[in-house]
């Protein structure tokens, strides 16, 4: 009785819920994985993120065929080639991890009646989370708004244990089937990114770095995790969008860092650690309960907000030509490793929606097209947040680059590391940004495209407008 197991977020064959399951109804499973120009074909897919995909993939294949079956690799609407796959190979059933994006669960409904008009079983399981939506709700049994009552009750639940990891796979007889294509190169499909990518694809590179994180940095995490010019986190996003690697692999690390270690202060780091993949499970249960926020401002004062919509101040802000060098450190970073700093992603948010008033969609839709983590829920969640306009109550969130980069970056490392050009300017300068006009033009940096003062009083005023 051949299982297919259709791959979407969770490109790894370890602790995979649906796939052990699979395995405890079957020995005879091939793994599947479809390849959707319905996706590849949107405007916001960032070459870096095919790149690390199609590096999974490519482990992925190898990790069946040493179980002694295949990756089938498809091309196409999943709603048309999954079934006809499945009834090529005469599958009994086909299984998969489920998603919360609004896109994936329209196309999961779809696919799975197609299949089951054609009598092939369809199961489903949630794995790419600890807690899945609907299992952490109010006293009142409704979906927080709010992170932090949601990470108190989050927190207190149990975590599932590690899935089971698989046994030897009966392999399929066909070496030639019908529609099942070799794996791609990212460039063959379009995408070029030839700059390394800070994890490398797959699960052995994944469990390697959360080994990594956990030797060392997870005990330093919260003095760290702020400093952009620090390796203080984990880097291990990507891997979690993809499913590279198991969160309750993760977790279980954290919970064994946490018996590792005796002082109080040591343990806190870890929780703060664990709080950040508690927000990223806030963000997938927000988007799973309020779809709506893909769509834009969950507040109504950001419904119609008068933003200014500056074109060139926003070619300037992706560039990294803005004349703040906080701001344009951190996105030449984007543009060249397809990775951002935490810190320096609510730096730049914020700059863009209140400094440029500009759309933070403009922004959250540049990051979907650098991202190598790119993510719908922890993107639309953060520039929600930066923006103002999501559910948290804290209504304004205005940074001022000169006092984070004199919190963050005192010493001026991360600046220089991302504007060679300005590697000549004193440190204090380059802090608050107060660099003179001669020296701008000496080192090829542009001036301030806006003033942060003048721009603060003025998104303020609109907002008070929007609000009355
Ligand atoms: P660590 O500090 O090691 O954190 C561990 C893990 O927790 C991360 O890998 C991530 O999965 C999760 N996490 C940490 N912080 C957050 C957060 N604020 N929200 C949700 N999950 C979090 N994260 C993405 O994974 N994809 C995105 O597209 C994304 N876009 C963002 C956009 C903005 C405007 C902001 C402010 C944040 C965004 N984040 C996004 C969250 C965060 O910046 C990244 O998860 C983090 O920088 C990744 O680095 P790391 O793996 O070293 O994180």
């Amino acid at each position: 009785d051949l299982i297919l197991f259709w791959h979407r977020g969770d490109l790894r064959v370890s602790d995979n819920i649906g796939l052990s399951v699979a395995r405890q109804k079957s020995s005879h499973i091939a793994g599947l994985f479809c390849i959707d120009k319905d996706i590849l074909s949107r405007d916001d897919v960032a070459p870096a993120r095919v790149k690390y995909m199609i590096g999974c993939l490519a482990e992925l294949e190898q990790s069946y065929q040493s179980l002694g079956s295949k990756l089938l690799i498809v091309q196409g609407k999943p709603v048309k080639v999954i079934p006809q796959l499945a009834k090529t190979l005469k599958a009994k059933a086909v299984y998969w991890n489920l998603d919360v994006e609004p896109y994936s669960k329209k196309r999961d409904r779809e696919v799975a009646t197609a299949l089951e008009e054609n009598e092939i079983t369809v199961a489903t399981f949630w794995d790419k989370l600890l807690h899945y939506p609907g299992e952490v709700l109010t006293q009142s049994e409704a979906p927080y708004k709010v992170y932090t009552p949601f990470w108190r009750n989050w927190n207190q639940q149990a975590k599932p244990a590690i899935a089971k990891n698989l046994e030897s796979l009966q392999g399929l007889e066909d070496t030639d089937i019908e529609g099942v294509i070799k794996l791609p190169t990212a460039e063959l499909l379009g995408f070029k990114w030839d700059n390394p990518l800070l994890l490398k694809p797959g699960e052995k590179a994944a469990k390697e770095q959360l080994e990594h994180f956990c030797d060392r940095s997870i005990y330093e995490y919260d003095e760290q995790r702020n400093f952009p010019w620090v390796n203080g986190t984990s880097l291990l996003s990507a891997a979690l969008k993809f499913g590279a690697i198991g969160i309750r692999t993760v977790w279980q690390a954290t919970t064994e860092a946490l018996t590792n270690c005796r002082s109080d202060e040591a343990k806190e780091n870890i929780i703060t650690w664990q709080k950040e993949l508690a927000w990223r499970e806030f963000y997938q249960h927000c988007l799973h309960f309020f779809p709506e926020l893909e769509q834009g401002a969950y507040r109504k004062e950001f419904k119609e907000f008068p933003w200014d919509n500056n074109q060139s101040h926003f070619q300037a802000w992706c560039e990294g030509k803005t004349g703040y060098p906080i701001v344009d450190a951190a996105m030449r970073q984007l543009n060249e490793t397809g990775w951002m700093h935490n810190r320096c992603r609510m730096i730049v948010a914020s700059f863009l929606t209140k400094d440029l008033i500009i759309d933070w969609q403009w922004g959250e839709k540049y990051f979907m097209q650098k991202l190598f983590d790119g993510d719908l829920a922890s993107n639309n969640g953060g520039w929600q947040w930066s923006a103002s306009s999501g559910m948290d109550p804290k209504p304004l969130r205005i940074f001022n680059p000169a006092s984070q980069a004199q919190k963050f970056d005192p010493e001026a490392e991360y600046i220089r590391e991302w504007l060679p050009e300005l590697r000549s300017i004193d440190t204090e300068c380059l802090v608050t940004g107060k660099i003179t006009d001669l020296e701008r033009y000496s080192c090829n940096y542009p001036q301030k495209i806006v003033d942060h003062k003048v721009q603060q009083r003025k998104f303020k005023e609109l907002y008070k407008q929007q609000k009355e």
